[in-house]
């Protein structure tokens, strides 16, 4: 067989194999394996390095889509020293991601503006960047896809779907009341998750205001009881990092604006 048709071959291999990184790195690859008399295993490493990057990137954008994290926060932009209710030391254990293997559930609770999404979405980005599976969802969403999928009959797959990812990410539980119909959806999540696989809760609700929101407290009560079980718990008290730049802002404009009228 001539070279020339064993190369077709290769590259048609290659693609029926659909690794398409690869045949097209392939003729560069030959040409440089010559040039620097590659033996047959350096060439081979070299070809397969690069359909094993483009397979790794793949896979990557595909978490990065999968986890639709509303905001690029990483845990390095937030400021601990404006916020102090939060341990800076804590949030630190729980990046090294080690709080994922005993399905640890990350509870921050606290008044609107203080950065607890931020938060949340911050571990997310760790955990994306680690390579797992990561999924955030509002706890409106949440109850609004689980009534949508009872009247579509995809119950059981929704709920297999809200099972899989490593961290499930549920923002803002409490900001709104809870029907009971989706409390008992947020409730089954919480229990089949248990102690399987960590949940990453962001609420307004003192853990003593639940059973308020949700129509049912017993299911409230239940709720927690899982949650908190195996968890850490962040209460952030204190000032809302909005209104303290507003703030800021409103001071810097004014102390520009006597400035203004003395000069
Ligand atoms: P919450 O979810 O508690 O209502 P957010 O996480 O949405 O609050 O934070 C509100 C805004 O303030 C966001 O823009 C966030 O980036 C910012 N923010 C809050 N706390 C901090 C902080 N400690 N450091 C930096 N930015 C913060
Ligand atoms: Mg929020």
């Amino acid at each position: 067989m001539s070279e020339d048709s064993l190369y077709q071959q290769l590259r048609s291999h290659l693609s029926y194999l659909r690794m398409y990184a690869s045949a097209e790195a392939l003729p560069a690859e030959l040409d440089y394996a010559t040039k620097k008399n590659l033996t047959h295993t350096a060439f081979l490493k070299r070809l397969l390095d690069v359909e094993v990057q483009a397979t790794e990137a793949r896979r990557r954008a595909g978490l990065e889509r999968f986890a639709r994290l509303p905001a690029t926060w990483r845990i390095s932009d937030f400021d601990f020293d404006a916020q102090p209710a939060v341990d800076k030391k804590m949030v630190e254990e729980l990046a090294t991601l080690r709080f994922l293997e005993d399905a640890t559930n990350v509870l921050f609770i606290g008044p609107p503006g203080v950065g607890k999404t931020m938060l949340a979405i911050a571990l997310g980005r760790a955990c994306v960047d680690a390579g797992y599976r990561t999924y955030y969802t509002t706890a409106v969403d949440l109850a609004q896809r689980c009534h949508r999928a009872a009247l579509e009959g995809r119950w059981a797959t929704t709920m297999r779907f809200f099972a899989g990812p490593r961290l499930l990410i549920i923002d803002e539980v409490g900001y709104l009341p809870m029907a009971s119909e989706a409390a008992a959806a947020l409730f089954q999540v919480v229990t089949q998750r248990y102690l399987k696989g960590s949940i990453c809760l962001t609420t307004n609700l003192g853990v003593g205001q639940w059973g308020k929101v949700f129509d049912d407290p017993t299911v409230a009560a239940a709720m927690l009881d899982r949650l908190l079980h195996h968890s850490v718990v962040f209460n952030i008290d204190g000032d809302s990092y909005r209104m303290r730049s507003h703030r800021a802002r409103s001071e810097n404009v004014r102390k520009g604006v006597r400035a203004g009228i003395k000069s």
